[in-house]
């Protein structure tokens, strides 16, 4: 009698006509994201890989992976781009990489709002909304890469949350339709609040299959670097762009001194051991915004429109958000990075107690954001010298115990990522519907693993 067949091999024999990949290599690397930008990280999930991808064309056959996935109990990983940082799409219990770029059609944009399927590309969807005079309200700065649906399930804001706040702010999100992972998958659509219940918890409770957004108008952001020689002052700047409601901006950062020097791609525009600000501002601002550079004694080191930009197809928002990060990291592999969020009102105190408090070993990245009260504020991304875990953990203490929101992003469960450490009750109770078997992702909720509450 012959052996019963692997349940992959299974998978692949029954679903031949699906695009399968098993090919080592291509899993591996498929298998993995960005998870490397943390030493913790890069540790516990090497190697760690799905048995076999699939990328799927069509809901039919998303439909047919699932069913049958669900019957033979094989967890699914649900990918984008992998651009993720926290080995969100990285699978720890093999199974299949169900890789959602093949299923990338833009639907339609009217009245303000756009629909499309989960694996379009931030990019392609922006391309075709603008003709209709729209864009994202926010937007991660791998927007080139990243997917819609990986956005929703991984990502945070970024770009544009200056105006709108993080994606979760009400409003932003306006449904989703999702599948349930069942022998019989149901396919749903949510609205509102009960669309947010799927929203960054890395595909652990639902398979989204298609969003809508509201989006924002389009404007021609002119893109600027901002020299100065403080602390202090750049900060301010930085401060005082952020809360001029007379100027349309989209982007405002502050890399702080020495941050600049490891730009090496706008070496000519950052001089040695400058602070710098990148920021994006509509054309129609940019008078105020140099009336403002002026005040604050800053030099404009950068400045393209946005129809120069567009011909560049370079853009300064790639220097900003995570990719700060990345840059750095090229130049010392070294470095790793925080993620923290300041309290309104109290964040620029904050920021420089933190400066005061670690400046050297942690050099400060925030970016101005809306929280979701929609007050102004700062979050940071700050880099690290890397020495030991231990005092990595002492670092983000240290940011704690002075009222600093921390959202570690050297842990690979979800609720570890968040500063309550809790997931809401909206939350598993998506999971207990679109997710019975406990196959989406498994091994990255805690709360899961201890068995799904009643
Ligand atoms: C250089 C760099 C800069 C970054 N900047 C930002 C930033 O500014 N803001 C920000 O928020 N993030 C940022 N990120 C993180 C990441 O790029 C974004 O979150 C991005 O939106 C992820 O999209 P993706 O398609 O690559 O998703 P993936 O990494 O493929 O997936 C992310 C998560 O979403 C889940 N998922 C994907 N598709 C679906 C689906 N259809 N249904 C259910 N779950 C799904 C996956 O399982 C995974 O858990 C950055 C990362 C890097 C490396």
């Amino acid at each position: 009698m012959n052996a019963p067949a692997h349940p992959i091999e299974q998978l692949t024999a029954e679903l031949a006509d699906l695009d399968w990949i098993t090919d080592e290599g291509r899993v591996g690397r498929l298998s993995q994201d960005f998870n490397w930008y943390s030493p913790v990280l890069k540790r516990q999930l090497e190697g760690k890989r799905a048995a076999a991808a699939v990328r799927p064309r069509n809901e039919d056959e998303i439909k047919r992976l699932v069913s049958l996935c669900a019957r033979l109990r094989v967890p699914i990983t649900v990918r984008g781009s992998g651009t993720g940082n926290y080995g969100q799409a990285v699978p720890l219990q093999g199974g299949v990489l169900l890789d959602m770029s093949g299923y990338n059609a833009f639907l339609w944009a009217k009245g303000g709002i756009a629909r499309a399927q989960a694996g379009i590309r931030l990019w392609d969807l922006e391309k075709e909304c603008k003709p209709h005079g729209l864009e994202l309200r926010c937007m991660p700065s791998t927007y080139r890469s990243a997917t819609l649906g990986g956005l929703f399930g991984g990502g945070f804001g970024g770009v544009g949350s200056i105006n709108y706040g993080p994606l979760g702010s009400r409003g932003n999100v306006l449904g989703i339709r999702a599948m349930s992972i069942e022998e019989e998958p149901q396919i749903v659509e949510l609205r509102g609040p009960d669309a947010l219940a799927m929203h960054h918890v890395w595909g652990t409770n639902g398979l989204v299959l298609e969003l809508e957004f509201a989006m924002a108008p389009v404007h021609d952001w002119m893109e600027a670097i901002v020299t100065f020689g403080s602390f202090d002052t750049a900060l301010d700047f930085c401060d005082a762009l952020s809360r001029s409601a007379g100027i349309l901006k989209k982007e405002v950062a502050m890399l702080a001194a020495p941050i600049p020097d490891h730009i090496k791609q706008l070496a000519d525009y950052l001089p040695t051991g400058c602070h710098a600000s990148i920021v994006l501002v509509a054309e129609e601002s940019e008078a105020a915004f140099l009336e403002l550079v002026t005040q604050f004694g800053g030099t404009v080191s950068y400045r393209k429109t946005a129809a120069e930009v567009a011909a560049s197809n370079r853009t300064l928002l790639e220097y900003t958000w995570n990719h700060t990060t990345l840059h750095a990291m090229r130049v010392d592999k070294n470095l790793t990075y925080l993620q923290s969020a300041f309290t309104a009102g109290q964040h620029l105190e904050q920021v420089r107690t933190m400066e005061k408090l670690l400046g050297g070993e942690v050099m400060m990245h925030t970016e101005f954001i809306r929280n979701m009260d929609g007050l102004m504020t700062c979050t940071a991304l700050q880099l690290v010298k890397f020495s030991t875990e231990e005092r990595l953990n002492e670092i983000m203490q240290i940011h704690r115990d002075n009222g600093v929101r921390i959202n570690d992003p050297h842990v690979f469960i979800v609720e570890d990522g968040r500063a309550n450490g809790e997931l809401p009750a909206a939350v598993l109770a998506t999971k207990r519907r679109f997710d019975p078997h406990n196959l989406l992702n498994p091994g990255k909720v805690r709360t899961w693993a201890r068995g799904i509450p009643q």
